[in-house]
């Protein structure tokens, strides 16, 4: 009985599954890429990076919330993460590839991981 499903997959690891199910190849944290993206495909020279919505501060969203106390100190944190994420996605960019962020909160429901993942699909299809 190995294909019993988990319960708590990780978000990475259900775009994973997507990915694979829709017939895509990919690699894992390509480490000779900026920022080792989550997931590239090299096909579609394209990096895809899922991210946490309340560690990368997923504007609009319930889950990136700011914690009440210490207030400073988890703003500070919080803008060197986006930052950061900004400077890997330019570089990126810059190289050549096409960059596509996936949120976890997208990740919780098949129906929003398919519309996110297919927009992706329909832009590398022109
Ligand atoms: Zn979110």
């Amino acid at each position: 009985m190995s294909r019993i499903r988990s319960k708590d997959t990780s978000p990475e690891k259900r775009v994973r599954s997507f990915l694979h199910r829709a017939g895509f190849r990919f690699r894992l944290h390509v480490k000779n890429l900026p920022g080792s993206p989550d997931i590239v495909l090299p096909k579609h020279r394209t990096a895809i990076f899922v991210h946490g919505c309340y560690w990368h501060r997923h504007s609009g969203c319930k889950f990136a919330y700011t914690p009440k106390t210490r207030v400073d100190f988890w703003q500070d944190k919080f803008e060197q993460n986006v930052v950061r994420d900004k400077k890997k996605e330019a570089l990126l960019l810059e190289a050549g590839w096409a960059v596509l962020t996936v949120w976890e909160c997208e990740t919780r429901e098949d129906e929003k991981l398919t519309q996110v993942l297919h927009s992706l699909i329909d832009k590398q299809g022109e």
